[in-house]
């Protein structure tokens, strides 16, 4: 077996990341039962945490790599153990030995583009902004009432780009004074980390915060749970605070102070899917679904697992990066839980959900079985 032991650093690495909370688990096996890859097939966590105890983690393997972060089992162990800080310190000491194995070797790619041009897709740095054009999107200005702060995919993936598209024209429907930061704007490096590359995220997150500062931004609107999780919870550890709101938030908040109005009908049967980020990470449960029920002629049925047990997509933690198999991807499931409902419309406000039940949609009987939308798509017909 290839392990870290008796590297001194490795050990080292898990103290730094809070990892001490290793010697906590009492080796109930609660974390295995509810990890969704035990779905697909058999995964561990509690035998990597037991390994990390003594520094005799296997780190060339794809073992480390799974966790989506998906919250499920921080939420139910009963001695508080980190598992996700402990695996994302794994991925670091991996990751500073360049130890990516092939199914994860997307990362390297991520990451390089992320260095060079702020985004893991590719896409340059000039273009960030093309999805606005022709649309009544200005450049943030100080005094502007909100910064939208698109994302990543949201600014360069086709699929996304729609997403971004509805977010400006609710905004502009309600009469908000908002603007982007277009070429300036940098991931938020929420999935990076996850993945080991602590640096990258530093150095993402440095950017943005001293953008922000510079152009006096107060409030911020995120379409992507995972921006929203990084501002809130992760960026305050470099003493700054903003006022930080997810477009389901957004949206309910325009309804009940009356800055928008709901006109059209949508008589459709709709699920809706909690992203692991918006939900377990964050507690935003009833602003999406207060949306869908103010939408006339929205029939919403809740699927078998949701809320606090919704099952993730599968995109966390960087593995919307790296392949997974056809037969393991817990998109295929969570799609086929929606279809179970009836519904005809599974909503959802996460880039990485919507990209991957996209794809899980396409092996369904039919392509017109089910529809996967935004919520800002649902709105955006009703307004
Ligand atoms: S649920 Fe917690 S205590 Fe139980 S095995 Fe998992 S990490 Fe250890
Ligand atoms: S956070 Fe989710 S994916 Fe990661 S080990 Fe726990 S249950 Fe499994």
């Amino acid at each position: 077996m290839d392990t870290t032991a008796p590297f001194a650093e490795a050990i080292e690495e898990f103290k730094k990341a809070g990892s001490e909370s290793t010697k906590l688990c009492f080796q109930c096996g609660k974390c295995d039962v509810y990890c969704p890859w035990n779905r697909v097939r058999p995964f561990s966590i509690r035998k990597i945490i037991r390994e990390a105890t003594f520094g005799l983690t296997e780190i060339e393997g794809e073992d480390i790599w799974r966790c989506t972060t998906c919250g499920s089992c921080p939420a139910i162990c009963p001695r508080g153990v980190g598992q996700i800080e402990i695996g994302v310190a794994l991925r670091r000491f991996a990751a500073e030995y360049g130890m990516f194995p092939e199914s994860v070797s997307a990362v390297r790619n991520a990451s390089a583009s992320l260095v060079a041009e702020g985004n893991p897709l590719s896409g340059s740095r000039q273009s960030r902004a093309d999805w606005a054009e022709g649309l009544a999107v200005k450049p943030f200005e100080e005094g502007m009432e909100m910064l939208y702060f698109v994302g990543c995919y949201f600014s360069y993936d086709p699929r996304l780009k729609k997403v971004a598209v509805a977010t400006a024209n609710i905004l502009n429907k309600a009469g908000i004074d908002f603007g982007i930061l277009g070429s300036k704007e940098s991931c938020c490096g929420e999935s990076i980390r996850k993945t080991g590359g602590e640096q990258e995220f530093r150095t993402l997150a440095k950017e943005n915060i001293k953008t922000f500062i510079d152009h006096g931004v107060k409030r911020i609107l995120v379409s992507s749970p995972h921006c929203y999780h990084t501002f809130v919870n992760e960026y305050p550890e470099f003493m700054v605070h903003f006022e930080v709101v997810h477009i389901s938030q957004l949206i309910t908040e325009l309804i009940r102070d009356g800055r928008l109005e709901l006109k059209g009908e949508l008589p459709k049967k709709v699920t809706f899917h909690d992203p692991c980020y918006l939900g377990r990470h964050n507690g935003i449960y009833d602003e999406p679904r207060e949306v869908l029920n103010t939408i006339d002629g929205v029939q919403l049925i809740e699927m078998k697992e949701s809320r606090n047990n919704s099952l993730c997509c599968g995109g966390g933690g960087g593995r919307i990066w790296m392949e997974t198999p056809k037969e393991e991807r817990f998109s295929d499931i969570r799609v086929q839980q929606a279809v179970a409902t009836g519904a005809e419309i599974m909503v959802t406000s996460c880039p990485y959900c919507i990209t991957n039940f996209e794809e899980s949609r396409l092996s369904l009987e039919g392509d017109d079985v089910l529809e996967i939308r935004d919520i800002t798509e649902m709105v955006n017909e009703v307004i």
